[in-house]
């Protein structure tokens, strides 16, 4: 059994439902993730910000507005009197429950209940248009499996336990729907994974029933190698290791939920990204054991500030690197990149709330300066230090632009580059020539 989850993209109108139907029907028997339809989620946010202000109109407004657009989405999906009928019941009580809220004293528990209902929304359509469709569709209640323990990390026993159960009881089921993104807490509340939190539902179901492969459906074909945005010609990259994913993730590859990759990494299931618009693209498949010897990817992170640390009281010494660091740490602020001399130090940041504080803290363990405007290059794949060329490689192909940083061994899948921002665009594009193209 393989798990398939589909974003709110995906599931964005009547026809996409439609779309993600026959797909997922021409796959078997699968376990579906639905986010909520595209915009969703983001209105009941803002109807729970009015709830919270005592707005109750402007709620009653968004709220109108919300069901509007799901009575025209069940028209347009359901040809069949009986299946439209028990859609519209259904998403009438959910509508119902919502309105409720709006009658009590607003809190942060309501506002969790109320963030639910659009998962609960696209997979009640879905789940109907299947039986419409003669498809024996099973809902899963993620509210009766999914759990989170205090700080917030899956609850695994449980999760496995509920969800084993929920199977062997529909094992006639064709295809499993079942929500992303919402759960429940240690006491029993509606709660959520954090916004964006379907991938991480998808994989934690993948973990828990040891799916042969869980699948992420947008709507590009998979990773790619650079920014298309920038570069031209650039391929989606069929292999990548977990940790070449979470690099990218980070450096912006936004296709991949961060957190999603922890679940099925830790269980060995492989992660594939697909475009439902291009179903038959091989897209993105990641998973522990990837070609190696390869530079597969490019990726940048803009609004970076680096900061330099110099001190000749730093030779030799001990202790000058925990200071310095400390010193970001009592700034709440992460540090990304660094690099050190025996007499300096840089490092990189991305949140420059404390910028100032840390400058004056800094500046009491040597003279400090600052370059604003930065950007980190990141050059992913099997970058192990045994490997020789690699790092000759990247940097001769950016030899003619000025380097500000360069990082290196810090795991075995990056080289990073630090340029300023008027060099980006060029730095992508004449790694994506050297390393892909040639
Ligand atoms: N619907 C949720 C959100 O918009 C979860 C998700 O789409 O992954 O954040
Ligand atoms: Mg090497």
């Amino acid at each position: 059994m393989k798990v398939l989850k589909f974003g709110g993209t995906s599931v964005g109108s009547a026809q996409r439902i439609k779309n993600v139907a026959e797909l997922i029907t021409k796959r078997g028997r699968n376990i579906i993730v639905l986010s909520a339809m595209s915009g969703t989620t983001n209105s009941l946010v803002q109807i729970s910000e009015r709830l919270h202000n005592e707005d109750i109109d402007g709620a009653y407004g968004i709220i109108e507005g919300l069901k509007q657009k799901y009575a025209r989405t069940l028209e347009e999906m359901f040809d069949d009197q009986v299946y439209l009928n028990l859609a519209k019941n259904k998403i009438q009580e959910i509508f119902d429950f919502i309105r409720l809220h709006t009658m009590s004293n607003f809190s942060e528990r309501y506002e969790k209940e109320i963030l639910a209902q659009g998962e609960l929304m696209s997979t009640n359509i879905m789940h109907y248009y299947l039986l419409s469709q003669g498809v024996k569709s099973v809902l899963l209640p993620a509210l009766d499996y999914m759990r989170i323990d205090e700080n917030g990390e899956p609850e695994y026993n449980y999760i496995k336990a509920n969800l084993s159960a929920l199977l062997k009881a529909s094992s006639d089921a064709e295809i499993y729907i079942t929500q992303g993104f919402i759960c429940r807490n240690p006491e029993g509340h509606i709660d959520n994974l954090q916004r964006g939190g379907s991938d991480y539902s998808a994989s934690i179901i993948g973990a828990m029933i040891g799916a042969k492969e869980v699948q992420i459906w947008t709507d590009i074909d998979g990773m790619h190698n650079n920014d298309p945005r920038f570069v031209e010609n650039t391929e989606p990259v069929h292999e990548l290791a977990f940790e070449e994913a979470a690099e990218l993730a980070y450096f912006g590859a936004k296709i991949l939920h961060p957190t999603c990759v922890r679940p099925a990494q830790e269980h060995n299931i492989p992660v594939r990204l697909l475009n439902t618009l291009c179903p038959e693209a091989f897209g993105t498949l990641i998973h522990n054991s990837t070609e190696t010897g390869k530079i597969k990817a490019v990726a940048a992170k803009d609004n970076i500030v680096s900061l330099k640390i110099k001190s000749s009281r730093m030779l030799l010494a001990h202790g000058f690197l925990k200071r310095v660091f400390e010193i970001f740490e009592d700034n709440k602020t992460a540090i990304d990149m660094i690099t050190t001399s025996e007499v300096g130090v840089s490092v990189t940041i991305d949140n420059t709330k404390n910028l100032e504080q840390i400058k004056t803290e800094l500046s009491a363990l040597g003279d400090v300066s600052i370059d604003e405007d930065m950007v980190i290059i990141c050059v992913v794949g099997d970058l192990k230090w045994q490997n020789c060329g690699f790092e000759a490689d990247v940097l001769n192909a950016i030899r003619t632009i000025p380097v500000r940083m360069i990082s290196y061994g810090g795991s075995n899948h990056n080289i990073s580059v630090l340029v300023h921002k008027d060099d980006k665009i060029n730095t992508l594009r004449l790694l994506s020539q050297h390393l892909f193209n040639s």
